[in-house]
């Protein structure tokens, strides 16, 4: 069980990295786009979708960072043997949650 759950953890660590260095790279390309056209008058057309477009792929990016870290934070708990407890009532969390969500902190009854 263990050894799933580090597995799938790792799996879907290495899937958040690399869907944040392509979100990073493409926030920077926007970041760019916007500098080369000097489009940072809000009146522009243009430059409110590059505004728009930049928001948008910056709220990716913090997702993905925290999910990043909630990752790492399981993979924390895993090697000090309290993976898959809930932080409130300390009873085991689910595997069929711990399949959908590897890095949740909480049971079914506690989330959220
Ligand atoms: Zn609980």
């Amino acid at each position: 069980m263990s050894d799933d759950a580090g597995a799938r953890l790792r799996a879907r660590l290495a899937e958040v990295e690399a869907r944040l260095a392509r979100q990073r790279r493409e926030l920077d390309g926007l970041v760019d786009a916007a500098r080369d056209a000097n489009v940072d008058d809000e009146h522009d057309p243009e430059g409110a979708t590059l505004a728009w477009e930049r928001q948008q792929t910056a709220t990716l990016v913090a997702h993905a960072e925290s999910e990043r870290e909630g990752l790492l934070a399981a993979l924390d708990r895993l090697a000090a043997g309290t993976y898959g407890r809930c932080e409130v009532c300390h009873e085991p969390i689910p595997a069929a949650r711990l399949e959908v969500r590897p890095a949740a902190t909480r049971c079914v009854r506690h989330a959220g």
